[in-house]
């Protein structure tokens, strides 16, 4: 069995803060130390239940470099790197491909949650909400859909507890391993590191044994798929449906209709990157 593991930073254990998760930042270090320890623990788990089991597993936050690869399981490959679509069309969803069974570790609410933990979607300064078919979904929706496009169930997610709704929404079957409860943007209680572990570690069990007796489903959305994000400024809307394939839907709003999940994530990822693309300071 091979399993792909997308790690994001927001709802690694006892994260709770940006100075935790971004390079030259004071807890920058001990931040990948976490995030580290917290996708090894799903190894552990599902080596439990599946001995020859093999990993891939996506470095899938800001510049894609955090995970030290010494410290994962010898069986892990890793794919690392930055997000942008020319060297990762996929962004948190690389690697995927011919996996048979998909976890995320780390992830967190999507944009505009309540009180959500560290709550944004693919780029927070850009992106206010995306939609699949209507449906208001975040990361941990749209990188399902990517795997049902392969038929491959999503197994388990971890994060904070704000995160379980949009994880049951999809009714899959998929486990949910809480790492902290949310008090509100920046602050939450945390479980002691070494229960959160124990408990992303059991539940990893639990998806692999689940996906055994037939009690995961792939996530997948009615084809053709309408792909929406609201962005947050009428100017990035702009820049993002310059991407081929995509279609202006309303001042902030940019659509793409796809036949499949894959290649409507791919459009809107290349759209998403090029909302962020500045001119040169001489052009404005
Ligand atoms: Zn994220």
């Amino acid at each position: 069995m091979r399993i792909f593991i997308s790690a994001d930073m927001d709802g690694i254990t006892g994260i709770t803060h940006p100075d935790q998760m971004f390079e030259g930042r004071p807890g920058y270090l001990a931040g990948c130390e976490a995030m580290t320890a917290d996708v090894s623990a799903a190894i552990e788990g599902t080596l439990r239940a599946e001995p020859a089991a093999e990993f891939v597993v996506a470095d899938g936050h800001s510049q894609g470099r955090n995970l030290f690869i010494e410290k994962l399981h010898e069986s892990a490959s890793l794919v690392c790197g930055p997000m942008h679509e020319s060297v990762r069309p996929l962004s948190q969803a690389q690697g995927m491909e011919g996996c048979d069974l998909a976890f995320f570790i780390g992830y967190h609410a999507k944009a505009g949650t309540p009180g959500g933990l560290l709550a944004h979607t693919w780029a927070g300064p850009v992106i206010a909400d995306v939609r699949l078919n209507g449906v208001s979904v975040g990361e941990t929706g749209i990188n399902a859909a990517v795997a049902g496009h392969w038929d491959m169930p999503l197994g388990l997610v971890s994060g904070a507890h704000d995160l379980r709704p949009e994880v049951e929404a999809l009714e899959c079957g998929t486990l949910f391993a809480q790492t902290k409860q949310s008090y509100g943007r920046t602050a939450a209680l945390c479980l002691p590191a070494k229960k959160s572990r124990e408990t992303i570690s059991r539940t990893a069990q639990g998806a692999v044994e689940a996906m055994r007796s037939g009690g995961l489903r792939p996530y997948k959305p009615t084809l053709p798929m309408v792909m929406e994000v609201d962005t947050h400024r009428r100017e990035q809307a702009d820049k993002a449906c310059r991407a081929k394939g995509t279609e202006r839907a309303g001042e902030r709003t940019i659509r793409v209709t796809a036949e499949s999940t894959l290649q409507a994530t791919l459009t809107m990822w290349e759209a998403m990157c090029r909302a962020q693309d500045e001119p040169p300071n001489w052009l404005t």
